[in-house]
């Protein structure tokens, strides 16, 4: 897909905004015995498994934005799935 195509859609996700907390590792670190690290995260499936893909504290908004997007594309299409079955349906009706 040329880069420029890409850049001109809309960012659309499929996945969900979490948190995601770990512990650094670092034996020093307030989260060693602490509260873990915090970051915004989305988790999304692919190939059948749930991957995450921590964010930048900027890049939240955007995402959500993304995955409204992804929704309601999704509800628009099976909108029309209803439809189609609906005009199928009223093709049978009208031919017996
Ligand atoms: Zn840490």
């Amino acid at each position: 897909m040329p880069c420029i195509a890409r850049r001109a859609r809309p960012l659309v996700l499929h996945g969900t905004l979490t948190t995601f907390r770990r512990r650094c590792g670092k034996p020093a670190c307030r989260c060693a015995a602490g509260e873990p690290h915090e970051s915004p995260a989305l988790t999304y499936t692919e190939d059948g498994r749930t991957k995450t893909l921590t964010l930048s504290a900027g890049e939240v908004e955007e995402v959500r934005a993304a995955l409204v997007r992804y929704e309601s594309a999704r509800e628009e299409l099976e909108d029309a799935a209803r439809e189609g079955i609906a005009a199928l349906r009223s093709r049978r009706g009208g031919r017996t």
